[in-house]
């Protein structure tokens, strides 16, 4: 379409690599929008249209580098090595522009300089350098992420020098012929790692000024040969499965969980092997643990020096090839072809300028602290404005004439990463807070241009005329990625990740650390919710979304869990919904040394069951401890005393009281009462028994988690009514308390996140089996005539638990019967949490309200009254 000085469209798309076409494409071809696109570079291609120097290539492996939403292209394009080279990637980004015939819409060669937000005509209008025009309702900015170079600024004397400059992401298309000269190279990142040995090779010699060392991993590139490709183009369906379902959206094997859990040598075995492949795998598949425990990491950064030393030979030169200053992986992972080799080359030098900073370039050299090096060409390899650099460049001006540098210059401040308050109808491609940095950027992309897509549609059919976030969802959302990122080694290095490479940007949260599944489902559960944070025109923008609202330790555990291929535990069968209950027990800390376990059993209605006891340092000698009687969860159908084994020897531990684990008989096999049954019976047991093993029978106190806290309340009930014993307080963590709950909690977080309102009905199914009833007070104890009389009772509820409401329903009603009674909810916290101690810090918040709460009732007790 040939350029009109003032044009309107109905979206403006800006960049025109994978982000900007499919973005095109997408709103032209499927919503049949008027689109116009700009963009800088000569042509499509986006950073691999600008990214030409000697020896740039990608390293994520091509088949998952590559667009996924078009089976056409899929099948037609052929990829020539495992890892393509910019010149290849180019030409698949041409061919796709072409292939979706969406070069029409794009004018090249264009600065945008300004994009301003009219509130009057709900209108964008962006400007380029030369005065042009166009306006639009909505503006995609798909201008990548590292793509404003840093251009030597830092480098006084710069502009002086006499011989040639080069900046990597700006290298002359017609190439440069080193050959003979002595060029130096500034930067040692993923750029400087794959342009050091290709200049190497020209060059009469390179001087490479390194201020930090950087791991690198082989990259294990090869040719795809005919025989391969011709199955890649038939099979990419099989190829590309699960690549969205695994951190970084490329379908590794998933690692495992922790690198401190095996030997020295199968460690080494496995570095060896992933070593061996080459590729991001060494970081994705060995040890789940490398970017947030700082041991295990270092087993794996370790490795990567000692091969270091292994492969250069002088000495000196290894060591100062040696990163030590930052874990491995929390500056991006860079791979490699002969790097380290290169530096035992003649003609090849390492200087390090960390000790001895560059501190002028004349006419003729670079002169560091210490000594001046002559030479003929510089090449800048020093890395980008990354992330929000880009945006920023823009000139983007929002409502009320507030400037996206002023909202920003604290840090970004977005919801999702793809929008900002104040800023409507524009959306920011692969933006800052996405997952960006740590997600396949294809495949990233894709998902944030559908969601793009798809909140314009919502616009349009609705009539309204905006969609735009508010403070309160970056506040959420920021509150959660900062939680995630600190979580993480990340922030220990120096990086573009944290805005730390630049003088003077603030460093700040600019990554989405969590990978992509939880990512995914965190946009998931947003666009589930009528895109909840949103306003759409004048409506209220629904509430934040559960996913959003998550404990950021949770968030790790629900993205773990997501990338395992876990059924949901509604479409489990009954071994599989075992299975899974049981494998909580890797989520937890082991039980402390102090605590002595006993083995027993109690004899049940049925048959004799195996108990055990957990007795705190010096139990049998002190004497006279208060009991809690623990019944396990698992929804009555799942859970064993195995199971809740770390938490209760933990509870021992902690509270210094006698903690004792009945098994009980589980559905389906033993339906309703047979639990119930069973329990009360074993609260009898404990009663009559508890006193050889040092415990109080005056201070029983009945626990439960999830249908355990169930089992508790009913337990609590039957002594009361039954003559049972005098119980001094029933502790229910997130209880279930009634089969045929009707409460806005189970609609809310229908979904989950761990247990869905499903799975909680169909284990209530298992329990009760088709003829018993539900509103039996064995079943459903908030159903009982009167809850008078009952002991104290603390109810621990979690906020995003579709559990949640009937637990603080039933804390209510004891209550109001009379019954000394504290609810305590905990926010951001699922159900079974309590069950994931080791990767969850705030599970100790249980063991202290359950401490805070007995306290009284326990001395009150000693002392008699
Ligand atoms: P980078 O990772 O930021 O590395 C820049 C390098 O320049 C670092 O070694 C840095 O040292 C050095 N440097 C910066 N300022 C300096 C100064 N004033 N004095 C001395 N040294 C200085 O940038 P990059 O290598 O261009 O990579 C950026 C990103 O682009 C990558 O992380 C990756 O996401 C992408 N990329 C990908 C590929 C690929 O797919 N294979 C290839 C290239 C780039 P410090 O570490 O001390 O700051």
């Amino acid at each position: 379409m040939p350029a009109e000085s003032n044009s309107s469209v109905d979206a403006i798309v800006i960049g025109a690599g994978f982000g900007g076409l499919y973005a095109v494409h997408k709103l032209r071809d499927e919503l049949g929008l008027t689109v116009r696109g700009f963009d800088l570079a000569g042509g499509p291609g986006g950073t691999w249209w600008w990214n030409r120097y000697p020896g740039a290539r990608c390293d994520i492996e091509s088949i998952h580098y590559s667009y996924s939403f078009s089976d056409e292209i899929q099948r037609e394009w052929e990829w020539s090595e495992r890892y393509p080279a910019q010149p290849e990637i180019l030409s698949y980004l041409e061919f796709c522009a072409d292939k979706l015939d969406v070069r029409k819409e794009f004018t090249f060669n264009k600065r945008v300089t300004s994009t301003v937000w009219d509130d009057t005509d709900k209108t964008w209008t962006v400007t380029t350098e030369d005065g042009e025009t166009c306006t639009a309702r909505f503006v995609i900015a798909a201008t990548g992420n590292v793509n404003i170079p840093k251009l030597g600024k830092e480098f006084p004397g710069l502009e002086e020098f006499a011989g040639e400059v080069y900046a990597s992401s700006r290298w002359p298309h017609e190439g440069v012929d080193l050959t003979g000269k002595r060029v130096g190279v500034i930067g040692t990142g993923s750029t400087g790692i794959q342009i050091i040995p290709v200049i190497a090779q020209q060059a009469a010699h390179l001087t490479v000024f390194q201020r930090t060392p950087n791991y690198a991993v082989p990259l294990g590139n090869k040719p795809v040969e005919p025989p391969q490709r011709r199955w890649n183009a038939e099979n990419w369906r099989e190829l590309r499965a699960h690549s969205r379902d695994r951190l970084l959206g490329a379908p590794y094997e998933n690692p495992e969980p922790s690198a401190l859990a095996v030997d020295p040598d199968e460690r080494r075995a496995r570095f060896d092997e992933l070593w061996r492949q080459g590729g991001f795998q060494f970081l994705t598949s060995s040890y789940g643990d490398l970017l947030t425990d700082e041991r295990a990491n270092d087993t794996a950064a370790e490795y990567v020096r000692e091969r270091i030393r292994e492969t250069v030979k002088d000495p000196k030169t290894a060591e100062l090839l040696c990163p030590t200053d930052h874990p491995y992986g929390t500056k991006r992972p860079a791979l490699e072809t002969d790097y380290f080799l290169t530096y035992n080359r003649d003609n090849v030098e390492l200087v390090d300028v960390r000790s001895a900073p560059i501190e002028q370039v004349t006419a003729t050299s670079v002169r560091t602290t210490d000594r001046e090096y002559e030479l003929d060409v510089i090449v800048l390899a020093t890395g980008f404005d990354a992330i929000t650099g880009s945006l920023l460049n823009l000139g983007f001006v929002g409502r009320d004439g507030v400037a996206l540098a002023d909202r920003w210059a604290d840090g970004p401040k977005t919801y999702l990463g793809i929008s900002v308050s104040g800023f409507p109808n524009l959306f920011t491609i692969t933006g800052p807070q996405s997952a960006v940095a740590l997600y396949n950027n294809p495949l990233a992309i894709e998902d944030h241009v559908d969601f793009a897509a798809a909140a314009i549609k919502r616009v349009l059919d609705s009539g309204a005329a905006t969609i735009e976030t508010n403070e309160e969802a970056e506040r959420a959302w920021g509150k959660e990625v900062e939680g995630i990122l600190n979580r993480t080694l990340l922030p220990k290095a120096n990086s573009w990740y944290m805005g730390a490479n630049v003088p003077g940007k603030p460093r700040a949260t600019y990554v989405f650390a969590g990978g992509a599944p939880l990512y995914r489902a965190m946009c998931a559960d947003v666009m589930a919710r009528d895109f909840a944070g949103f306003s759409i025109g004048d409506a209220p923008a629904p509430g934040i979304p559960p996913m959003v609202q998550l404990d950021p330790a949770v968030a790790m555990v629900v993205g773990a869990m997501l990338q395992q291929d876990m059924k949901p535990l509604e479409e489990c069968t009954l071994e599989e919904t075992r299975e899974a209950i049981e494998g909580f027990a890797l989520l937890q800390d082991p039980i402390p040394s102090s605590v002595r376990v006993v083995e027993t059993s109690y004899r049940g209605p049925a048959d004799e069951r195996p108990a055990r006891i957990y007795l705190p340092e010096g139990a049998e000698s002190t004497g006279s401890l208060p009991v809690i009687v623990y019944f396990h969860g698992g929804g009555f159908v799942a859970g064993s005393i195995d199971a809740c084994a770390r938490p209760c020897g933990n509870l021992a531990a902690e509270l210094g009281a006698i903690v004792v684990t009945p098994s009980y008989r589980l559905a389906p096999e033993a339906p309703f009462p047979a639990a119930t049954d069973d329990t009360y019976a074993a609260l009898c047991w404990v009663a009559d028994t508890i006193a050889e093993h040092g415990g109080d029978p005056a201070r029983i106190v009945v626990m439960g988690e999830s249908a355990g806290g169930q089992l508790a309340a009913v337990a609590a009930q039957r002594a009361r009514d039954e003559n049972g014993p005098e119980l001094l307080a029933q502790v229910l963590l997130y209880p279930t308390i009634d089969a045929e709950a009707d409460t806005a909690s189970r609609v809310e977080y229908a979904a989950g996140p761990v247990i869905s309102a499903d799975a909680a009905r169909g284990m209530w199914a298992g329990y009760l089996g088709e003829t018993s009833p539900a509103s039996s007070v064995l079943a459903s104890p908030a159903r009982a005539e009167s809850l008078a009389g009952l002991p104290p009772a603390l109810v621990v509820s979690c906020e995003c638990d579709p559990l949640r409401d009937e637990g603080e329903d039933y804390g209510r009603a004891l209550e109001a019967a009379g019954v000394p009674t504290r609810v305590v909810r905990l926010e951001g916290l699922v159900h079974g949490v309590y069950n994931m101690s080791a990767y969850v810090p705030r599970v100790a918040e249980f063991n202290r309200y359950v401490a805070e709460f007995l306290q009284p009732l326990t001395s009150r007790t000693a002392v008699g009254v």
